[in-house]
């Protein structure tokens, strides 16, 4: 096996040495999350005002957790730490309401961001030799932009195709040799079932790799791409929160991710009682960012469910493993990639006069795509009105949906008391699609 490094210091450094350095980052995360009100207040809750303060990683654990929901309450800079002049870029993705969750980085920040794609992408073998196809999407989210950098700090050429547009993205494939593709695993397989109407087959492509991310796949779905497409497929792990892609990837060894620990202090907890979970236990990861100037995150809550892998991968890095995410510890969907609670359908919808008080949210996949379709009861006095009204109606829901929330869903429109009534909690996500 071919094994590649980045900077083969940091990646295979002693392990001692390594958990030293995380509690030095730490001492000085805690002392930069100081300077943002958010943090102030938390922290001096909990009787630390310095750094100093943190003497073991026990003491850290007394720190409370961040959420989602944190960053929301301090939209749009309450926990940016550095003067606004010191940011070059952010980024953003959705939050349980309308209010996105804002994550500001400074130059170093985009720097060691890129860094920790180049790690990964040396990784999984890419060199200067590659060309890489970008198919997520640029802009706020930051699978486009993460990527790019990091492919283009590794050498690697970039075509920075974004999402969609599947007839453009052949032809690219094939025009300029494309040996690595950057997408999504049901984006890919859709891919696949359209080659031949587009006239494509897998001998007009030079392919070889494909790092796939962004929403959960199993080990099946992995293994169907790589023998569609006669590629190795990798599991690329991120959050906006933690910068985006380049949290956890997969070596050449596909057995599981590696997170890299000089950059991200992980800990397992268990999701209902908060306490941490014991070694090799499943839960949710909890993650801060151990070197983040712009926006220092303390013990996230990702609500990504997963475990650490034991022992030592044959690559020999010295960053643990993590298998690939098993699920979530909240409601949060992810549609074709696009993450989106229910909450905020409930929202968008809600705000339309017409519609009724009730409405389901169901999921299928429409070949290898996801399908959202939501249900929801109208006013009668709609239902007697002519079709061409509902017909109006269920575009303008469907258009609300699409720019809020950037979800392409199918509406169904049905008269009062059609859907079924709860007498608990109300079920509304009905998840069709095959499980992990
Ligand atoms: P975003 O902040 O929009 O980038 O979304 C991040 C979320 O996408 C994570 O918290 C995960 O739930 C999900 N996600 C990202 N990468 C993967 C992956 N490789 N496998 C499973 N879920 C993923
Ligand atoms: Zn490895």
């Amino acid at each position: 096996m071919n094994i590649n490094f980045y900077n083969k210091s940091d990646e295979i450094m002693d392990r001692g040495l390594l958990e030293k350095k995380q509690l030095e980052k730490i001492r000085s995360l805690v002392n930069r999350a100081l300077a943002t009100p958010f943090y102030k207040t938390l922290l001096a809750d909990v009787g630390i005002r310095n750094g100093k303060d943190i003497r073991s990683f026990r003491d850290y654990q007394q720190i409370p957790f961040t959420q989602k929901d944190d960053l929301r309450k301090a939209f749009p800079s309450g926990m940016l730490a550095i003067p606004r002049e010191k940011v070059i870029r952010l980024h953003a993705s959705s939050g349980t309401t309308g209010i996105p969750t804002v994550i500001y980085h400074s130059k170093n920040d985009i720097d060691n961001w890129t860094d920790l794609l180049a790690r990964s992408l040396a990784a999984t073998g890419c060199t200067e030799q590659d060309v890489l196809q970008n198919m997520m999407s640029y802009g706020l989210f930051t699978g486009g932009l993460g990527m790019h950098y990091g492919a283009e700090r590794l050498g690697m050429m970039v075509i920075p195709a974004s999402a969609g547009n599947t007839q453009r993205q052949l032809n690219m494939l094939r025009n300029f040799a494309v040996t690595v593709v950057h997408a999504t695993p049901s984006y890919l397989l859709h891919i696949y079932s359209r080659l031949d109407s587009y006239g494509f087959s897998l001998k007009d492509f030079n392919l070889k790799k494909a790092m796939v991310g962004a929403e959960p796949h199993s080990e099946d779905t992995r293994k169907k791409i790589e023998s569609l497409f006669k590629i190795d497929v990798y599991n690329s792990y991120g959050l906006s929160e933690m910068n985006g892609p380049g949290v956890a990837f997969e070596c050449v060894y596909k057995t599981g991710m590696h997170l890299w620990e000089d950059a991200y202090f992980m800990e397992i907890i268990n999701p209902d009682t908060l306490e941490p979970q014991p070694e090799g236990g499943q839960g949710e990861l909890v993650l801060s960012t151990l070197n983040r100037e712009a926006t220092p995150i303390l013990r996230y809550r990702t609500r990504d469910l997963t475990s650490i892998l034991p022992g030592a991968c044959e690559c020999g890095r010295v960053h643990r493993r993590i298998t690939r995410i098993i699920g979530r510890s909240d409601d949060m969907l992810i549609i074709n990639g696009v993450n989106v609670f229910p909450s905020q359908i409930e929202e968008v919808i809600m705000r339309m006069p017409e519609v009724g008080t009730n409405y389901q949210i169901v999921l299928e996949k429409k070949g290898s795509l996801d399908q959202i379709i939501i249900k929801t009861e109208v006013h009668q006095g709609i239902f007697n009105d002519n079709t061409r009204e509902l017909n109006q109606l269920s575009k303008r829901i469907a258009e609300n949906l699409k720019t809020s929330i950037s979800i392409n869903p199918k509406v169904e429109l049905h008269e009062p008391g059609q859907l079924p009534v709860y007498e608990g909690k109300a079920k509304r996500v009905f998840d069709n699609r095959e499980k992990i």
